[in-house]
């Protein structure tokens, strides 16, 4: 009775939430000091709230504490309790290349049976097949494709993505690919988050002219893309025998010009020093990393590129090399994670890219989760409203079936995610999906 009259008199004084989540065994925030993006031990610490709780309102966070403490200030008509589970914010992945037609498992094959992913593309196939496939196919079908990937994506935690063009390769198809991506930031509820990346490969019209080809980009598509407004970043695949340092340079300084902030394929399949060119340029990061030099890694260090880590790349090239993490970490790299996801790399989910960074990269779960949501927005620009649950950040908030957050590294292969909420709005609930029938007994079939 007592209680009662306790709870009377704070309920009037109680502010109105739209949403609670209450008693996580484990509130990951990862709240605090998230001007610059993590290094060294700060990528450890989660800032983690036991009997934690999220306040929502208007689509944004409104409070983040003990359950005990959040309620004695919010009351709300929907409360979702997380008892047993663990609460997080939502999956940035920092690097993808959604938008594609077609698919390429057969090369999958050949490169299971020994053939080395440059082979495949100079001789016309990998990124200059999807081209020829990508261009065939209608605005229409692209974004219905990208959707698709989106849901799973969405299924699997991730509120958002960065996708890049660069299966066009004409001044047309590219800009019709970054269509697209605007298209699907608007339909879907994943923010996307736009990247022009016309020097992905070398199109079969200048073949053997890659001077020629980055000509065009840099006078032609860059200025039509910022005209447009159709994306905040430009990339480079800097590699041998793809683009050099010289090439990539130019293109970046163009794409700067034109208000582009710059992004790097770099250092993925040979030391070319695209670190050190990602430094000084002053990319905001420089991806894959696989081969890059010590003095590349301490350049980025010191000027604050995130080095993005896609662990499902390096996987799916089979060649036993993955990017040096804990080296990264120990000279200050800020490191984040992206999927990757492409055709030679079908990966939506962040939770697998996760549990790969710890396998593969010896991340603890912890880093790993902070280069997942945190420093990933750090490299997609948008660490000011996501990334971590904070007051006043959108609401995009994950609910795990899992009692902490070592369990996203532990227990891979499943989907851990119990509820996503995107911008306040609960968009995937797998609890309420578990009382509808999965299998239909032999008289329910179909005749
Ligand atoms: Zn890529």
């Amino acid at each position: 009775m007592r209680l009662s009259r306790n709870s009377r008199v704070r309920s009037r004084a109680r502010e109105r939430a739209d949403l609670l989540i209450v008693n996580a065994d484990e509130l990951v925030t990862l709240a605090g000091g998230n001007e610059r993006p993590r290094i060294g031990k700060q990528l450890r610490e989660l800032g983690i709230v036991r009997d934690g709780c999220v306040a929502i309102k208007d689509g944004k966070i409104a409070a983040v504490g003990k359950t005990a403490d959040v309620r004695n200030v919010f009351k709300a008509e929907t409360v979702i309790s997380a008892n047993g589970k663990t609460v997080m914010p939502g999956f940035v992945n920092a690097h993808t290349h959604l938008v594609f037609a077609g698919s390429r498992e057969d090369e999958f094959q050949m490169r299971v049976e020994g053939a080395y992913y440059l082979e495949i593309l100079s001789a016309g196939g990998g990124i200059l097949r999807t081209v020829r496939e990508t261009r065939k196919a209608s605005v229409d079908k692209l974004v219905d494709l990208g959707m698709g990937s989106l849901d799973v994506m969405l299924e699997y935690g991730t509120t958002t993505a960065e996708a890049k063009s660069g299966y066009g390769l004409a001044t047309r198809d590219e800009l019709k690919l970054l269509e697209v991506v605007k298209r699907l930031n608007q339909m879907h509820s994943v923010d996307v988050v736009s990247t022009f990346l016309g020097a992905h490969a070398v199109p079969p019209e200048f073949k053997g002219d890659a001077r020629g080809y980055v000509e065009l980009v840099v006078a032609e598509m860059i200025p039509k893309v910022a005209e447009k407004k159709l994306a905040e970043f430009c990339d480079v695949f800097c590699e041998k025998g793809v683009f050099s340092l010289e090439q990539t340079r130019h293109v970046l300084t163009a794409g700067r010009s034109h208000g582009l902030r710059s992004k790097v394929h770099a250092d993925e399949m040979s030391t070319l020093g695209g670190a050190e060119l990602a430094a000084d340029v002053g990319a905001v990061s420089a991806d894959h990393l696989l081969f890059a030099s010590d003095d590349g890694l301490k350049a980025m260090a010191a000027k604050g590129v995130v080095g993005v880590l896609l662990p499902a790349a390096a996987f799916s090239l089979m060649n036993g090399r993955f990017a040096d993490a804990r080296k990264m970490v120990d000279v200050g790299v800020p490191v984040a994670l992206g999927s990757d996801f492409s055709p030679s790399c079908m990966v939506e989910s962040m939770q697998l890219v996760v549990a790969f960074a710890c396998h593969l990269m010896r991340l603890t779960p912890a880093e790993a989760v902070a280069a997942a949501t945190i420093n990933a927005a750090h490299a997609v620009g948008r660490a000011s409203e996501i990334g971590s649950l904070e007051v006043g950040k959108k609401a995009d908030v994950l609910v795990l079936d899992a009692p902490n957050h070592k369990f996203l590294g532990y227990h891979f292969g499943a989907n851990l995610v119990d509820k996503v909420i995107k911008n306040g709005r609960l968009v995937v609930d797998h609890e309420a999906k578990q009382n509808e029938p999965v299998f239909l007994k032999e008289a329910e079939m179909p005749p």
